[in-house]
């Protein structure tokens, strides 16, 4: 596990080209840690597919793999065009309206774009933009008419719009609730399937998060997509109420200036850390390679970089959903977070991005145990650390340490087992047997000695809530011996 152990996590997005098993194999052989399932354009037959699949492969490689049920969240969307496309040319005038309602007489009726939001109207304004398809298409609102629900807008681009494309509206206050209908749906598939994630696309505020935390079975995580300049305000009232954060640098690209993401990115990351939230960084970090089997340069140093920011995990979204070259995407993905971790991990004591200063996490019993045994692991210069967790909170507040040594997480919870994968500088062992501390330790030792991790008068250092069945109560360390 030392040598071999890589801290940083791959996620991948599974689709048409990955759900079939035998290449779904070698994508969990080539590195995959974690499967995300985008509900916005997977049917839930297709995901229960893959959620068996996931699980034959866990228990057949005895590899913990973690779920994350993307849910599409309020998108606001082109509706569906009269004719197959419809042309956008610049400086003409377009009228948005709501999917199903006539034009206003004054439109010109070949200049119509149907719209499943209808409270369009309400919220915009004179001069704000609209933007189509991930940006390609802009329009400039001219006029609005709320009672008539209809808005007039100039076009500045050209082009072949067609129906379902995402619409955004930068620095809008969109009102849509935070989950729609589907997602209730694909939140009650996700309970029945004992999803290990859940994502919330376009967080806004606190409460979306609350409100999806409702709907959802308890032991689920819930990961806030960060993607709208409206979250970005309240970031650090937005961290607590998550368990972890994607940089959804897609939507956000658009909704912001694409030149402020790399900037946010690293903002994200280290208030995440801050707080012992893991963080994905998400979207085209190897797009090329959906065509080619080969990244671009410019690709590799975007992954290292989100390394060296300090990300837990980096992501591959079509890539590995529709690409040519899904399981060359991952294994890319895992030659450049070895190379930078040996880099990285090159001298003793802490790896990888740690942040500095007192954060809200040290404050804590939990902080203070970890950052404790941080200094033990130095001043020892133990192998490993071992944390015996329930929930995975004690193998997240130790990771936020971003220890330079493995963090053999021991849990009884097949859940945490796989929802750990996820988690930076974490190898995830399942414990079967009476759970107290005197097996887990031999467990430990055991799993240390199989995995040449240490060697035998080595000293490790344990941290875990005790008692055991309470989560979240990090309150002991001891310093142990192999
Ligand atoms: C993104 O916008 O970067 C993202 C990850 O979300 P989605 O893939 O659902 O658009």
């Amino acid at each position: 596990m030392s040598a071999g152990f890589r801290r940083a996590k791959i996620v991948s997005t599974i689709g048409p080209g990955t759900w079939k098993p035998d290449v779904f194999r070698k994508l969990v052989e080539a590195g995959t840690d974690a499967v995300r399932i985008n509900f916005s354009h997977t049917s839930r037959e297709d995901a229960a597919k893959i959620v068996a699949l996931v699980n034959e492969v866990g228990r057949e490689t005895g590899r913990p793999i973690a779920t994350i049920g993307d849910l599409g969240g309020p998108k606001i969307r082109v509706g569906d065009l009269p004719t197959e496309t419809l042309e956008i040319e610049p400086e003409a005038f377009y009228w948005f309206v709501p999917e199903g309602q006539a034009p206003p007489e004054s439109a010109d009726s070949t200049r119509v774009i149907p719209t499943t939001y209808p409270q369009l109207a309400e919220e915009v304004e004179p001069g704000n933009r609209i933007l189509l398809e991930d940006g390609r298409f802009e329009f400039v609102v001219e006029e609005v008419d709320a009672n008539e629900r209809w808005v007039k807008a100039k076009a500045f681009s050209a082009g072949e719009l067609k129906s379902q494309k995402g619409i955004n509206l930068p620095g809008v206050r969109v009102g849509a609730p935070p989950l729609t209908d589907k997602d209730l749906e694909d939140i009650q598939f996700a309970n029945e399937h004992h999803l290990d994630y859940l994502a919330l696309s376009f967080v806004r505020q606190p409460s979306d998060l609350v409100t999806t935390r409702q709907t959802m079975d308890k032991g689920c995580l819930l990961i806030a997509k960060i993607e709208k300049s409206q979250a970005l305000n309240s970031l650090s009232e937005i961290l607590p109420e998550s368990d972890g954060v994607m940089v959804a640098r897609g939507d956000l690209g658009v909704e912001l200036p694409y030149e402020e993401v790399p900037m946010i990115q690293k903002r994200i990351i280290r208030l995440a850390q801050e707080r012992a939230r893991p963080v994905i960084t998400a979207t085209q970090m190897l797009e090329s390679m959906i065509e080619s089997p080969r990244p671009t340069r410019a690709e590799v140093s975007d992954v290292a970089n989100a390394l060296l920011d300090g990300t837990d995990a980096v992501m591959l979204s079509a890539e590995t959903a529709v690409g040519e070259y899904p399981v060359e995407a991952v294994e890319t993905m895992d030659r450049i977070i070895r190379r930078i971790e040996h880099d990285r991990l090159g001298r003793t004591g802490r790896a990888g991005k740690h942040v500095r200063g007192v954060s809200q996490i040290q404050q804590t019993t939990s902080g203070a145990i970890a950052a404790a045994s941080m200094q033990a692991v130095e001043r020892l210069d133990s192998p490993f650390i071992v944390t015996f967790t329930r929930s995975g909170y004690t193998a997240r507040i130790v990771s936020a340490q971003r220890p330079s040594v493995p963090i053999m997480a021991i849990t009884d919870q097949w859940r945490t087992f796989n929802q750990m994968a996820l988690v930076w500088g974490v190898q995830p062992v399942l414990f079967r047997g009476d759970v107290n501390y005197k097996s887990m330790l031999d467990r430990a030792r055991e799993v240390a000695l199989d995995l040449g991790l240490g060697e035998t008068g080595q000293r490790f250092v344990v941290t875990a809530g005790v008692p055991f069945h309470v989560p979240g109560t990090t309150n002991m360390m001891r310093v142990e011996e192999l």
